[in-house]
């Protein structure tokens, strides 16, 4: 009932010396758990309220002899409401990814697959932008993970290269693996990103310009969903850009995460 969390910082002097400071930090990481359940408990009941609004305002909106400046208010309300439940989505889909226990739902996921999915899904949003989404890499590539949370991931950073690239712009999603490890890249010739951005895009609700962002249906949350699951994975996200030129967004997943083809679909 009274164990204590501990954090142990280690400072070396020269040759043999050593400074160890041993801190406690059950009180930091009580609150920090208390901050997790608010944001779980938060997002999940505004949930409900927020999907009967949507109802009303729909019925509203198939209603017969509705005065103009009305459709307009209702589209209006409608597409904010619509912004306001991709954000409760991306809060319960973090809180999950910070409080899900990370050994389980483990399995062998078919990379190419799933990059294959989300091109797919990617084409059918941009049909008007024309960009040109495709995937490149080995016949097949597989890596233990949960496969819910690996797409995701790659959704997200597919979906970012497409809000912020040019219409017609390319989209590659790259994946190679080898004896050092894996990786899924995903890259565009877009906007790009100043140097001085990047090592604080994967912070919740950090955006390099807000109102681009919002306009474009963005939560601020999509690289901090990416970062929780690289994590979970034992995976790193490497940022690369150039401002005018594109950006390119790294997964690394060391060799301990690479999979045999599964049993089941070798027949
Ligand atoms: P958002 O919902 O705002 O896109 P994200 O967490 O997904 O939130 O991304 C954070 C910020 O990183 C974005 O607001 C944008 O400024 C920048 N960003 C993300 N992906 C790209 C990209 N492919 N090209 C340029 N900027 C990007």
């Amino acid at each position: 009932k009274n164990s204590m969390e501990v954090e142990f910082l280690v400072h070396k002097f020269g040759q043999n010396e050593r400074l160890i400071v041993v801190r406690d930090i059950s009180r930091l990481s009580k609150l920090e758990q208390m901050r997790k359940d608010f944001v779980a408990n938060v997002s999940h009941e505004l949930r409900t309220p927020l999907t009967v609004l949507r109802g009303y305002l729909e019925t509203l909106e198939d209603a017969d002899n509705i005065p103009p400046v009305w459709n307009k208010a209702l589209s209006h309300m409608q597409s904010q409401a619509g912004r306001m439940t991709s954000l409760i989505n991306d809060l319960i889909t973090l809180s999950r990814l910070e409080t899900d226990e990370k050994e389980h739902g483990q399995e062998v996921v078919s990379l190419v697959t799933l990059a294959d999915m989300v091109a797919e899904d990617a084409r059918q949003i941009s049909t008007e932008s024309k960009h040109l989404i495709s995937v490149n890499g080995p016949k097949e590539a597989f890596i233990y993970g949960r496969e819910q949370e690996l797409r995701s991931a790659i959704s997200n950073l597919v979906f970012n290269a497409i809000n912020y690239t040019p219409s017609e712009g390319i989209i590659l999603i790259d994946i190679a693996q080898g004896p050092d490890g894996t990786t899924v890249s995903v890259s565009d010739n877009g906007d790009g990103i100043d140097p001085k951005h990047i090592p604080r895009l994967t912070e919740r609700f950090y955006r390099v310009d807000p109102g681009r962002s919002v306009n474009s249906g963005g939560t601020g949350l999509g690289l901090a969903i990416v970062k929780h699951v690289l994590l979970r994975h034992n995976a790193e996200l490497t940022i690369k850009s150039t401002p005018g030129r594109g950006s390119e967004f790294i997964c690394y997943f060391p060799p301990a995460r690479s999979a045999a083809k599964p049993l089941k679909h070798s027949a």
